[in-house]
């Protein structure tokens, strides 16, 4: 299939902190399965702008956040050839999209974003960034006319406003942009370490980056099913962070423990299953981690490889804002 007839898609992740299995099941590794098909002209953005709207106050943080993440898509299997891998900052259209979109945008839709009023009251967030995060996130994806975007059913609304936006767009000044749609997931959601959702702000995660003995000392403390106190007692692996774990990651999972486990067979126990899981999630991660600290050793392979990213993002996003221009009268246009 040539370039030109492959659907667009984009996929983009914010640089907050380190990524997780639960980040890798939830998003990279249906990112690597479609890189892979063959079938999409890949842009995978990090958002770094939209991490500005919480974490104002420590950017220091991000130019290391962004190289990590940047080599957590490689070690992956993002593959910088197929997939245009670049940072949001780099690529100015993002902004000058943005403040355009943002000029026909009623802010009682930003305020009705769902997300918006949650976090507002929890994470106590008030900045203008914040509310116009949505028409960021809406410019993030059609500057570069993208088909599709690969989302979790948790983000559909997201990408609902992002068409609303489109729509608005079109009715007043013509057609430009494909109406996004969304590429559900099919991969599993992963619990945290202690049954609930998988998450930084709980500190229930296993980091992709963390290494053999971290991994072993989170695998220890994780929760079982906790109505399985004693061997004997009926367990319920369907709701076992340790069983869900290593029907995954375990490629030697013995067939008959769900069975035994919610049999209350004596010949299966918890220490035996983390033991097992350990080992499992250590080797499964063997070559990733390898490849990240090659990845991370190097800043200057990686700054190649997020400017050759940014600059084939930018051809793209400028030939988007050529039309824009044009469908809006803009001067010059
Ligand atoms: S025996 Fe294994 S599957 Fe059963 S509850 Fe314990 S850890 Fe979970």
């Amino acid at each position: 299939m040539t370039a030109e007839k492959k659907v667009v898609l984009l996929s983009g992740m914010q640089p907050s902190g380190a990524l997780h299995i639960g980040n890798y099941e939830g998003a990279l590794r249906n990112w690597v399965d479609l890189q892979n098909s063959g079938k999409y002209k890949m842009f995978n953005c990090i958002v770094d702008w939209h991490a500005l709207t919480s974490s104002s106050d420590e950017t220091e943080l991000l130019v290391p956040r962004i190289y990590e993440m940047a080599a957590d898509f490689i070690a992956a299997g993002l593959d910088p050839e197929q997939t245009a891998i670049f940072v949001q900052s780099q690529v100015k259209e993002h902004a000058e999209l943005h403040l355009l979109l943002s000029m026909i945008i009623p802010i009682p839709w930003l305020e009705r974003v769902p997300s918006y009023k949650e976090k507002r009251e929890t994470l106590g967030l008030d900045n203008y960034g914040f509310l116009g995060y949505p028409i960021l996130q809406t410019a993030d994806i059609i500057i570069y006319r993208a088909r599709v975007v690969p989302v979790g059913k948790d983000q559909l609304a997201h990408l609902e406003i992002a068409r609303e936006i489109v729509r608005r767009f079109h009715y007043l000044y013509g057609e430009v942009f494909p109406e996004p749609e969304a590429l559900v997931t099919k991969h599993a959601v992963l619990p945290g370490t202690d049954g609930r959702k998988m998450s930084k702000t709980y500190g229930n995660y296993i980091a992709l980056g963390d290494g053999p003995d971290i991994i072993c000392e989170k695998v220890k403390n994780m929760f079982t099913d906790p109505e399985k106190i004693h061997k004997t007692d009926k367990g319920h692996p369907d709701r076992c962070p340790v069983y869900i774990y290593r029907t995954i990651y375990d490629a030697d999972l013995p067939v008959d423990l769900k069975d035994k486990c919610a049999s209350g067979d004596a010949s299966v126990g918890c220490v035996a299953c983390k033991k097992a899981l350990m080992q499992a999630i250590v080797d499964y991660f063997a070559d990733f981690r390898a490849k990240r600290s090659e990845l991370l050793a190097d800043k200057a392979q990686l700054d190649a490889i997020l400017e050759d990213g940014a600059k084939r993002a930018r051809e793209r996003a400028a030939e988007t804002m050529i039309l824009v221009r044009k469908a809006m009268n803009m001067y010059g246009s």
